[in-house]
């Protein structure tokens, strides 16, 4: 039988004030995994983990670590009685105490046998010698990864981070957060991770759940939560998209890159074809025109209004002749039309989302009924 989850959230509920910040909330971490927990301001992603570390407690639903319940209507285990280790934002080391010591702080058992294990995770996190320093001879990135030391050297089987690596600046920010993924990797914790930064989240996530007003509405691997949004605002989160409109007519949308099939809709249901900037095509119209395949379907033509040259990649913006909107492409390296250059846009079409625009529909309902569907099938 397989093991069970080392931390398990069942059916979290949190209300403040009448108000329900946390629904119905449901996630497993087993050992080993880093899952990230990733949403807009006020979603509701520290309440969950707040109630992982049983800092806060939960109107309903249950946690369990281990397989043990820590937390339901009748137990609750305090924070410092649950293998968890924390590390938040403001990681608050103890200003008075040098850095061995504060490393030392958390472990049991006698002096000598502290201060060698926060020796051994001193020299992990790369800081062999520091360890008779104070706080505030040492830079941000030494301070936060002294915190990853202390927070690791108790051992905990789940951890508990909270936008850790929020204050540097991003290249420190990167080497931190590649070296605290290892090492977290190398122990086997758990990890509970809070971001907003979907790029964080995509960098240390083995699966991203991605939150909105207090529920998951998505969780998988990194490349699937990327690729298949479940709507909209599920795939604008994670990075720019282009919004291409359509309406639906005989079970299709046709539009000026194509036509795409929209079997479940409704005739006059508005529709958004999403695209990311990496997903368009962009051709020189000097070069002629592209032919129509199946993998890109129909070229539009547009006019090069902006370009910008940003290291790995060149951004294109391109007002398109059909109806005036700005599409975004992004192309590997260099290159570099000038403004004013004609150009073809097409569509890699494996990598458009299509759902109904809800909000400012034509029809009350855009899907078809499944007596409908049942008819025309
Ligand atoms: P951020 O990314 O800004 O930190 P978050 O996703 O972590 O946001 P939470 O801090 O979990 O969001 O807050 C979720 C909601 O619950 C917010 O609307 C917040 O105002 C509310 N909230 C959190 N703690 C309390 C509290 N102790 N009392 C009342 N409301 C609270």
């Amino acid at each position: 039988m397989a093991a069970p989850a080392r931390l398990a959230l069942e059916n979290i509920a949190r209300v403040f004030d009448g108000r329900r910040v946390i629904d119905d909330l449901s996630l497993e971490i087993v050992e080993g995994e880093v899952l990230c927990l990733l949403g807009p301001s006020g979603c509701g992603k520290t309440t969950t983990l707040r109630i992982a570390a049983g800092v806060e407690r939960q109107s309903a639903g249950r946690v369990l670590l281990d397989g043990n319940v820590v937390s339901d209507d009748a137990v609750h285990e305090p924070p410092e009685r649950r293998s968890v280790g924390l590390m938040f934002q403001d990681f608050a080391l103890f200003p008075h105490l040098d850095i061995a010591a504060n490393v030392a702080f958390g472990l049991k058992g006698a002096k000598a046998e502290r201060l060698r294990l926060s020796e051994e995770y001193l020299e992990r996190v790369g800081l062999s010698g520091f360890g008779s320093k104070f706080p505030h001879m040492l830079s941000g990135g030494e301070q936060q990864r002294v915190a990853l030391a202390r927070a690791l050297a108790p051992k905990p089987r789940v951890m508990l981070m909270d936008e850790p690596f929020s204050g540097l600046d991003n290249r420190l920010r990167d080497a931190v957060r590649d070296q605290a993924l290892g090492l977290l990797k190398a122990e086997g914790a758990a990890v509970l991770l809070v971001t907003h930064d979907p790029e964080e989240a995509m960098r240390m996530a083995d699966r991203i759940a991605l939150m909105r007003h207090g529920r998951i509405v998505q969780a998988g691997a990194p490349y699937n939560v990327y690729n298949r949004p479940v709507d909209r605002e599920a795939a604008m989160f994670l990075s720019d998209v282009n919004v291409i409109h359509g309406v639906v007519a005989n079970r299709q949308t046709d539009t000026p890159f194509g036509l795409f099939l929209t079997p479940k809709l409704v005739d006059g249901a508005d529709v958004e074809i999403i695209i990311r900037p990496e997903h368009l095509k962009v051709d020189l119209a000097a070069d002629g025109q592209p032919a129509a395949n199946a993998r890109t379907g129909v070229p539009a033509a547009g006019m090069v209004e902006r370009v910008r040259f940003v290291g790995s990649e060149s951004l294109i913006e391109v007002r398109m002749d059909h109806d005036g909107a700005r599409l975004v492409a992004t192309v590997p390296g260099a290159f570099l039309p000038p403004a004013g250059a004609r150009v073809w846009l097409s569509l890699r079409r494996d990598h458009c989302h299509l759902f109904p625009c809800l909000t400012q529909s034509r029809v009350s309902d855009p899907y078809v009924s499944e007596a409908a569907r049942t008819a025309a099938e």
